[in-house]
């Protein structure tokens, strides 16, 4: 089936999607609740554009606390513009997908510097900024802006997927779902039907056992007719992800443990971490350590998985007083090229070192199983 809803339901299923979303809206604080926003007031695009970046890829219930850390740390675009990246990356650890810290800090550069810390308000200028994609220029042009832009998130692809049926399998599908979502957009409100849309999409229209019978559009959908609702969005046969090998090293000397900084390109790009055997989406680590010592290897002791393959660390562990490491010229030598800013830090602080959810799992490894004594 496809989007071929006559113009007098689609107009239905938006009322009936617009209603429900003024007694049942989801509290975030980057929003303006909808009995407010229905007199015209707009939320902060600032506020709007960082929830959106920090969104993609992430739950709203993951995106809450950090969005109150960074709007606390830096209230306003000019703010973020004068933070150093180490510290933007250092404050998204835990999140993931790193290169989207990177591009916030850009675009907030950008923003400052290019156009006196103003947003644009149009959704071809939002998509010029870096890290600024389709799906995040039209939520911003909508929900910051009131324009009429079409937003198609996870949960917006899903529900429409389902009220229409659409069968083509994704990424195919996705011009599909884009036509439904566009005929239901309003002229007016487009950001309010947008986020009444990712509500029902997160909360009633779940990817498993969606609640049909609390649903507003029960009526209009193809997929509750036919009963066969978590048919859709219809994916295409999964691939399996290649698994990768990589070796991690924990370099301990007088309590304090050896951390450098990645290479700006890459993965998990200038972020803090630990010293590690060059592993990469497409090729196993060596495996050789950095310097020669009384290495102890514990075998698989993180798995990991990223969107293209998934990764087994082993965690090598060299503990000495007398550790001779060349902590003046590390570049292209013990660390691999690219790795800068090597630091002693101390184990008590690790927490605050802001690692990467990848590397802060080896240490919470490691913690745990009292390196210390076993060694
Ligand atoms: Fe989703 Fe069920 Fe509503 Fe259809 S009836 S849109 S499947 S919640």
């Amino acid at each position: 089936m496809g989007v071929d809803k006559i113009t007098g339901e689609m107009q239905d299923i938006t009322a009936k999607i617009s209603a429900h979303y003024v007694d049942n809206a989801r509290n975030l604080p980057w929003r303006v609740p909808p009995k407010i926003s229905a007199s015209g007031a707009l939320p902060n695009p600032y506020h709007i554009w960082l929830s959106e970046v920090m969104l993609q890829q992430t739950t709203v219930a993951a995106v809450v606390a950090y969005f109150q850390k960074f709007t606390k740390r830096w209230p306003t675009v000019k703010h973020m513009a004068t933070a150093d990246e180490a510290d933007v990356l250092a404050a998204w650890a835990g999140l993931g997908y790193y290169a989207r810290a990177r591009n916030l800090h850009k675009c907030a550069r950008h923003v400052t510097e290019m156009l006196d810390g103003v947003f644009p308000s149009q959704e071809a200028e939002l998509l010029k900024l870096p890290g600024v994609g389709t799906y995040t220029a039209a939520a911003i042009a909508a929900i910051a802006f009131g324009e009429r832009a079409v937003v198609v998130d996870a949960n917006i692809e899903r529900l429409v997927a389902r009220l229409f049926a659409i069968d083509t399998p994704l990424p195919k599908g996705k011009a599909d779902i884009r036509v439904g979502m566009d005929g239901l957009t309003p002229a007016v409100g487009a950001g309010d039907f947008a986020q009444a849309c990712m509500d029902i999409g997160a909360s009633i229209c779940t990817a498993k056992s969606p609640k049909c019978d609390k649903c507003p559009v029960q009526i209009h959908c193809a997929a509750f007719a036919n009963g066969d609702q978590e048919r859709y969005p219809v994916k295409p046969p999964k691939k399996a992800k290649p698994l990768r090998k990589g070796r991690f090293f924990w370099i301990e000397r007088d309590e304090k443990l050896l951390l450098v900084t990645r290479p700006p390109t890459g993965m998990l790009g200038s972020m803090r971490a630990l010293p590690d055997d060059q592993w990469a989406a497409g090729t196993d680590g060596h495996g050789r350590p950095p310097s020669e010592g009384n290495w102890r290897v514990h075998e698989n002791v993180v798995q990991h998985s990223f969107t293209h393959f998934s990764l087994e660390v082993d965690l090598a562990v060299y503990q000495s007083d007398k550790i001779a490491i060349n902590m003046g010229d590390n570049k292209n030598t013990e660390f691999g090229p690219g790795i800068s800013d090597a630091v002693w830090w101390p184990i008590q602080e690790i927490e605050d070192a802001g690692l990467p959810t990848l590397f802060a799992k080896a240490v919470r490894w490691a913690v745990k199983h009292k390196l210390k004594e076993s060694l």
